[in-house]
């Protein structure tokens, strides 16, 4: 059924076998997407067009999924082409890290220019929509045209997004506007909605890349299923649809490159993906993150009976390495971007660190600001300060150490499935410490109270934020990419003073200052991300604690991304900040307490009705290796709530015993 609706209004006869697919089809499956809030029904629409895309596409054509997926995930940037520009240093051109994200008033402009409408009224209009998609739309259908424009297709509006996004350099803003107008001028009903939404950087259909990828095993399980003319009771699919789901996932965090999987999935089936993709170097995987834990005994408690490793928990970067066979090295962030530029220094030091029996590999490593005369580590605000880009060894304040704590390929093999003892073991066969450049994560495997205690307080004398607490074997400690796994715990100093972990919340208003602050804004509004409605959730207003400086920098940092009405997917409340910003920076925030909130929208529904705010929050740093999709979770806010409310709960009745 899902199907059949999305066909109904695309010219069917016009998407033929073997024919690109026409944009009117995914521009209708995005309207239909939008128009329901079950997430059942939303997951049955995009199956049921990736499904079509698989059925009409020509046998060995695996480009239109592939330009498919990317766009339901609206991306351009291929981390293949990252792979490629390891491959071939030399060719390393300034795109990498260019993203769709096109400011708003280069996108007024490009519709003013192709619907022949004034750029003020155009405004006028954003004020009262608030979506410059639906802004594009009208204008459009209000455009009387001579001529039928030639149908959008996915390989034309794909190379369209593509080429302005990878232009840069000299007039590149008029470039841009140009290809942007040729795309609006050949729209047809909802089309340039999406076009706009999809420029802007983000679609707002509450459809997050996870459902994308089980949308693209269910259609994959569906597709094979009528190839082989196979019958399937009602159970057997649902299972088949399940397994599907969880290959794909498993695959895609460990190589998270559609232009791997995708021709695999087409070429060799969903069943024997696994073999066909694993880890590969030049090709980032998600990494493995902890679960925060309050207490050692909490820590004694997860982990009875089994053997674990407590390992320093470094206060900087993490920093994932890889090297190709051919002797080319790269340095990934936390979100896969490429960092060879920013540690240019890194890249000189590795050699020294690397035995001769290692060819590739791939390395989990934390980079740690050192002062390299006392040997001492310092903290993440001393690495906040190195530039960014472009940066030249020579001109290097700042030095960096890598800690490494694991090791996920060696010498052409992947090493996911093996146990933590065992890979760390390979970690020290085939790498060296250098003083001050490289170095083993500090580990302790004591499994006592007072060792554990005593392990953490010399953490922190050391300079760090605390421990990672590993199973140390069995199946429980392989490496599990991209999950917040509950074999690997943070012991945070922060946890142990009482104030509990962190929050990583998007900067989505401010407000003007008063007195001596009015230039800039006194304080700002702060929101939790949820991926699932893709919408942001006002949690607080936070404005003590900043220096006149540290104002100014806020200021000049967010004043550009200013806009022009509070954008669709911000669930504002009762918050009523004097401008609102296109949700793009990352705070990390700590907080005294937790406490519900008529006001703001955060986690509402989960605990109570009502939403749950912060109190007293604290500013702590600027995350710049999380998007604003990486932020806290409301489940996770809804968590911290509940975990505080049962600990002042014990300490009362504690009380009261006493
Ligand atoms: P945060 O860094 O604020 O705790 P996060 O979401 O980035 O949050 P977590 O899973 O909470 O990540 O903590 C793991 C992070 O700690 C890793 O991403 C890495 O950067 C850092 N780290 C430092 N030392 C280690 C270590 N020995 N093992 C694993 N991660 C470490």
């Amino acid at each position: 059924e899902a199907a059949l609706s999305i066909i109904e209004d695309v010219d069917v006869k016009n998407w033929k076998a073997g024919d690109p697919v026409p944009y009117a089809a995914l521009s209708k499956t995005f309207s239909l997407i939008e128009a329901t809030t079950k997430r059942l029904e939303k997951n049955a629409l995009l199956t049921s067009f990736l499904y079509l895309v698989i059925q009409r596409s020509a046998k060995g054509d695996h480009k239109s999924l592939l330009q498919a997926v990317y766009l339901c995930v609206n991306r351009v940037r291929t981390l293949l082409d990252i792979w490629f520009i390891l491959m071939v240093p030399q060719l390393s051109p300034d795109y990498i890290g260019v993203e769709l994200g096109i400011g708003e008033s280069l996108l007024i402009k490009a519709i003013g220019q192709s619907t022949g409408r004034n750029i003020a009224t155009i405004k006028r209009e954003l004020k009262e929509e608030g979506d410059l998609g639906l802004v594009a739309m009208n204008s459009k259908n209000h455009q009387t045209t001579i001529f039928k424009p030639k149908a959008l297709t996915l390989p034309v509006v794909f190379s369209g997004l593509k080429e302005i996004a990878l232009t840069t350099g000299h007039s590149s803003q008029n470039k841009k506007v140009g290809v942007i107008t040729k795309l609006l001028a050949a729209c047809e009903g909802v089309e340039a909605k999406y076009i706009v939404r999809s420029l802007e950087g983000k679609l707002r259909i509450g459809n997050a890349e996870r459902s994308v990828v089980v949308a693209l095993a269910h259609a994959a399980v569906l597709a094979e299923k009528e190839k082989a003319g196979k019958k399937w009771s009602k159970e057997k699919l649902e299972s088949k649809l399940e397994e599907g789901a969880n290959t794909i996932k498993a695959v895609y965090s460990e190589l998270p490159s559609y232009d791997e999987v995708i021709p695999a999935l087409l070429k060799h089936g969903i069943e024997n993906l696994r073999e066909h993709c694993k880890l590969t170097p030049g090709v980032p995987l998600k990494p493995m993150l902890a679960k925060p834990t309050k207490a050692i005994g909490e820590v004694l408690d997860r982990f009875e009976n089994k053997r674990f490793t407590c390992e320093y928990k470094y206060d900087g970067e993490r920093a994932q390495v890889h090297r190709l066979e051919d002797g080319t090295v790269g340095v990934f962030s936390r979100n896969s971007e490429d960092m060879s530029k920013k540690y240019p220094d890194l890249m000189e030091q590795l050699p020294n660190c690397i035995k001769d029996t290692t060819k590739s590999f791939v390395l989990d490593c934390e980079a740690v600001a050192i002062d390299r005369t006392t040997g001492k580590l310092m903290p993440f605000q001393e690495l906040s300060r190195r530039k960014r880009k472009d940066v030249k060894v020579e001109d290097i304040q700042v030095r960096v150490c890598l800690f490494a704590f694991d090791l996920l390929y060696l010498n052409g093999e992947p090493l996911l499935k093996k146990s933590l003892a065992e890979r760390r073991e390979l970690l020290r066969e085939h790498f060296e410490p250098v003083a001050g450049e490289f170095d083993f994560a500090k580990s302790s495997d004591s499994e006592t109270t007072d060792d554990i205690q005593a392990f953490l307080e010399q953490s922190v004398k050391d300079g760090c934020e605390g421990l990672m607490v590993k199973m140390l074997e069995s199946d429980a400690s392989f490496y599990e990419p991209s999950r917040r796994s509950v074999n690997w715990l943070k012991l945070k100093k922060d946890y142990l003073a009482g104030v509990g972990d962190s929050l990583d919340l998007v900067v989505v208003g401010g407000y003007y200052g008063k007195g001596k602050r009015t230039n800039v804004y006194g304080a700002f509004l702060l929101a939790c991300y949820d991926s699932d409605a893709e919408e942001y959730q006002t949690i607080c207003k936070i404005g003590t604690g900043f220096s006149e400086e540290a104002l100014q920098s806020h200021y000049d940092t967010l004043k550009p991304l200013e806009l022009t009405k509070i954008r669709g997917d911000i669930k504002a409340g009762g918050a009523k900040p004097d401008v609102w910003f296109e949700p793009q920076i990352v705070w990390e925030v700590l907080t005294a307490d937790l406490s519900l909130s008529p006001v703001y929208t955060a986690a509402q529904g989960l605990v109570e009705e009502r939403g749950i705010s912060l109190r007293f929050p604290r500013f702590v740093r600027i995350r710049d290796d999380k998007s604003a999709d990486d932020a806290t979770g409301p489940e996770q806010i809804a968590e911290m709530y509940s975990s505080q409310a049962l600990a002042q709960s014990k300490g009362k009745k504690k009380g009261g015993e006493d």
